[in-house]
C-alpha cells in the first residue's frame, strides 16, 4: 500500500534529534513557556520574515486569539463581520464564530480552490471588520488583490496560514502578508509538531501583546488578570521538537514540489482535472488535490491498486450540521468542489518510484 501519507516514517529520519530536544526538556524542570518555546517563536518569526510569533496551543486557537485580541483593542465587536472562503476547512468559521463574530461566506475560484476576490466586495456592510484568505491546500490567495480590498475597505486581513508554511506570494512569505496570520502545527501539517501546537505571526507590537496576555488568562503578571483570556499556551516540549523540525521545513517542501512536478507533467488522463502549474514558489503542496467527477469509483480504483486518497474535504462548512444557519445557501462552486476533489498521496518521503506507480495506475484508469 502507497499510504497517503506515512507520518512514523517522516518523523523517524529526525529520531534522534527529537528525542535529544525532548531529553533537553525534560532535565530542564520547565515545561511551559520556557527557552525552548522562546527559541521557537524566534525562529519561526524570522522564517516568516515577521517581527513577532506567538506560540499557542493549536491552530484554530491562532485565528481565534487574532480576532478576540483585535475585539480587546477595540478594532472589533461582537457581531461583527469577517469574509472567508466558502470551501476551506471548518476551523476557520469557527474561529470566527468562537470569537462572537459572523463568518460571511464567499465562494473559490475554481481554478485554484482560492478565495474569489470579484466576489468580496459585493459581501462587504457596515460591519465587516476583516478578510480572512485560507491559503489553502499550500498555495498563496490572490494577495494582491485582497490588499487593495482591505486597504479600500479599511479591513484587516488575517492569514490562515495551516496549510501553507513556507509558501511564498511575491517573494513575500505567508504569514507576513496581512495584518496576522494563523499557522497549525497538527501533525499531519507541512510542520508538524507531535501532538497539537500553533502559532501566530504579525508585525504589529500591541496586537502581538495582547494576544500574548489573552493566551495567558488574561494576565501579564503572575495572578493579575486584565481580561477574561484563555489558556492556550505552547508547551515547551511541542516547541522542542518544532525547533528541529523547522531547520527541515525547506527541504522537506522541495521535496513535495519534485513529486507534484511528476504528476503535473506525467498524468494524462483527460477525464481528471490537475492544479494548476504554480507560479514559482508560492506553492508549497500541502496536499496535491485533483477533480473527478465520479470520484468514488476513481478512490475505489487506486485503493484496489494500493493506493491511499483522502478528500479535503467531503462536507462544506455550510452544510454542516454545526451551521444549521448556513444550511439553506447555497454555494455551487464550493459544492462541485466538495463533490469532485481527491487528494493524492504527497509527502516529503515519497519516493520516485512510488509516484511513477501511482502515475501509471492513473493514466490507465
Ligand atoms: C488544520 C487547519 C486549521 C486548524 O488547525 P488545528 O491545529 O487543527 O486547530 C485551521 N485552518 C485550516 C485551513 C486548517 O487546515
Amino acid at each position: 500500500m502507497i499510504p497517503f501519507l506515512d507520518l512514523k516514517r517522516i518523523n523517524k529520519q529526525y529520531r534522534k534529534d527529537l528525542i535529544d530536544s525532548c531529553t533537553r526538556v525534560i532535565d530542564s524542570g520547565w515545561y511551559i513557556q520556557g527557552s525552548e518555546c522562546d527559541s521557537f517563536e524566534t525562529n519561526f518569526a524570522i522564517y516568516c520574515g515577521t517581527k513577532f510569533a506567538i506560540g499557542v496551543a493549536n491552530g484554530l486557537d491562532a485565528l481565534k486569539l487574532i480576532l478576540l485580541a483585535y475585539i480587546e483593542l477595540g478594532e472589533m465587536t461582537k457581531g461583527d463581520e469577517v469574509i472567508v472562503p466558502a470551501n476551506t476547512y471548518i476551523a476557520s468559521l469557527l474561529a470566527i464564530s468562537d470569537a462572537g463574530l459572523t463568518p460571511v461566506l464567499v465562494e473559490p475560484s475554481i481554478d485554484n480552490y482560492l478565495i474569489d476576490t470579484n466576489k468580496i466586495s459585493e459581501l462587504i456592510t457596515n460591519k465587516t471588520r476583516a478578510i480572512m484568505p485560507v491559503h489553502l491546500y499550500g498555495q498563496t490567495c490572490p494577495m494582491h488583490e485582497i490588499q487593495t480590498l482591505a486597504k479600500f475597505y479599511n479591513l484587516k486581513i488575517i492569514e490562515d496560514s495551516a496549510q501553507s508554511h513556507g509558501a511564498y506570494y511575491n517573494n513575500v512569505r505567508c504569514g507576513n502578508l496581512g495584518d496576522a496570520s494563523g499557522f497549525s502545527f497538527y501533525p499531519g501539517k507541512n510542520l508538524g509538531a507531535l501532538g497539537d501546537a500553533g502559532a501566530i505571526t504579525t508585525n504589529d507590537e500591541k496586537l502581538a501583546d495582547m494576544i500574548r496576555v489573552l493566551a495567558n488568562y488574561g494576565s501579564r503578571e503572575k495572578y493579575i488578570n486584565l481580561y477574561k483570556g484563555s489558556n492556550s499556551r505552547l508547551d515547551e516540549i511541542q516547541a522542542a521538537l518544532l525547533n528541529v523540525k523547522l531547520n527541515y521545513l525547506d527541504t522537506e517542501i522541495q521535496h513535495r514540489r519534485e513529486i507534484a512536478s511528476l504528476y503535473l507533467s506525467n498524468i494524462n488522463n483527460s477525464k481528471i482535472v490537475l492544479p494548476n502549474k504554480p507560479i514559482e514558489d508560492n506553492h508549497v503542496w500541502h496536499v496535491f488535490v485533483i477533480r473527478y467527477k465520479n470520484r468514488a469509483h476513481f478512490q475505489d480504483y487506486l485503493l484496489e491498486n494500493d493506493i491511499q486518497t483522502l478528500i479535503h474535504y467531503p462536507i462544506p462548512p455550510h452544510k454542516q450540521n454545526a451551521y444549521k444557519e448556513f444550511n439553506h445557501l447555497s454555494f455551487t462552486v464550493t459544492e462541485k468542489i466538495h463533490q469532485q476533489v481527491l487528494s493524492l498521496p504527497i509527502s516529503p518521503i515519497q519516493s520516485i518510484e512510488s509516484t511513477q506507480t501511482i502515475i501509471d495506475i492513473i493514466n490507465k484508469y
